[in-house]
């Protein structure tokens, strides 16, 4: 720990150590942060988040308080699941109690008991992600390891803790394939087998999760991996039949990654996996995702634009062309079909548009052209339309200028 742990967290850590001696409660360190640190430096997911999970045998809320007190933390409670989380400024830390879980059915939300540590890991998903390092003052450091993790880290392997995992929780099928793809490991022979058979269990997962899910793999730094093979396991067309994850989603979303910031990504790559469907196969996704406005109305702009890209395949158009074909469209899905279309000159027009011509202004506001007697209202908006245009297409540039074209429409203006 002393090895891995940033200053900060690692401090963290041993005043949850103190704090847990008094009450007599034992505290773990668990999931993803334990797996990386066995993992050593090379393999540290470089996300943009730094999680620590925290398991208690006790009162969560009440030990994530205490913490809280002696450290500049934002704290958010959730007393239903007694689990507290504390945000600072370069991680989080998430505190739970120990818990027992048992599922009524398949898909459904598990119920939920106080439980032991063991009991904690036996309801994880994989057991690279079920080991646990103490916190306690007697056996501080030490693996808690009862699901052969770190055997399997070794070894390389994703695999599940008990054959109905899956039916138990489908989403773990999306999980699985993630962690072997972001770590290059591979499915147990058994758990590969499991997985195939339980496909079907998706159906049982709520939009919602379905969605959050898809969003941690586009979360990745190489999703199409993980796309390609889910499309390959046939996971892929069980959330939509008409999903495809082959050779041109990879170029595709490696070239987002050359052209676009990080934090963009993720909506860029959600766009591109949609693009080859049609609008009724599109439908269908949307409400199998439940997905929410801003993000169904940014994919339905990106493949009906995608139907007028050759209309922006001409080398006669002038900008105010480009302006007024690109106005509507949400600006995700102008970027989207720039880094999808294979035509250089759609590419320029598309970029041109997001690049300069969607931030062109008039100099002149309609205030200031009601001042020089340009009447309010339809008039106006001729004028101001006019101004814009002129400016888009480079015909007015300075001030004086649109003040001359102003008056040239509107010749009873004073001068
Ligand atoms: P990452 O590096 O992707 O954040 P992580 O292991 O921290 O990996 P989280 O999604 O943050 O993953 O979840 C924390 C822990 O909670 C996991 O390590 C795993 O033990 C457990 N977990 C998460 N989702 C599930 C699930 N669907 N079923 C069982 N256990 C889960
Ligand atoms: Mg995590």
């Amino acid at each position: 720990m002393q090895q891995y742990l940033p200053e900060e967290p690692l401090k963290l850590v041993n005043d949850i150590t103190r704090q847990t001696a008094e009450p007599r409660e034992k505290a773990f360190l668990v999931g993803g942060v334990v797996r990386d640190m066995l993992l050593g430096d090379r393999s540290l997911h470089p996300g943009l988040r730094f999680d620590l999970d925290v398991v208690v045998e006790g009162d969560a809320v009440r030990l994530a308080q205490r913490v809280a007190e002696t450290t500049n933390a934002r704290l958010v409670i959730h007393h239903r699941f007694s689990t507290a989380k504390l945000r600072y400024e370069r991680f989080v830390l998430d505190v739970a109690t120990a818990r027992k879980e048992t599922y009524a059915r398949a898909g459904a939300l598990p119920q939920v008991i106080p439980g032991t540590i063991q009991d904690d890991l036996a309801r994880r998903d994989f057991s690279i992600n079920a080991m646990a390092i103490s916190l306690g003052l007697e056996d501080y450091g030490d693996l808690f390891d009862p699901h052969q993790g770190k055997s399997d880290l070794e070894s390389r392997l994703i695999r599940i803790l008990h054959a109905r995992s899956f039916c138990d929780d489908a989403t773990r099928i999306l999980r699985a394939v993630r962690y072997e793809q972001r770590l290059g490991f591979e499915l147990e022979a058994q758990t590969a087998q499991l997985l195939e058979r339980d496909i079907r269990m998706l159906d049982t997962i709520s939009g919602d999760r379905i969605r959050h899910e898809l969003q941690l793999i586009l979360e990745e730094e190489q999703p199409e991996l993980t796309i390609k093979r889910l499309a390959k396991l046939g996971v892929l067309p069980r959330m939509n039949r008409s999903l495809k994850g082959n050779g041109w989603i990879a170029t595709k979303f490696d070239l987002a990654r050359q052209l676009n910031k990080p934090t963009q990504l993720p909506l860029l790559y959600f766009c591109l996996l949609v693009y080859s469907l049609s609008e009724e196969a599109l439908e269908q996704f949307l409400t199998r995702l439940n997905t929410p406005a801003g993000l169904s109305r940014a994919m339905r702009h990106t493949l009906r634009l995608k139907t007028r890209l050759h209309l922006l395949d001409r080398p006669s158009l002038r900008p105010s062309d480009i302006y007024y074909l690109l106005q509507e469209y949400d600006s995700l899905a102008i970027q989207t079909n720039a880094i999808a279309s294979e035509s250089p000159m759609v590419r320029r027009n598309l970029e041109s548009f997001l690049a300069r011509l969607r931030y062109v202004k008039t100099t002149l506001d309609g205030k200031e052209l009601k001042e020089m007697g340009v009447p309010v209202g339809p008039e106006m908006g001729k004028v101001l339309q006019l101004l814009h245009k002129a400016k888009l297409d480079g015909e007015v540039r300075t001030r004086a200028d649109e003040i001359e074209l102003a008056r040239s429409v509107s010749p009873k203006l004073e001068r």
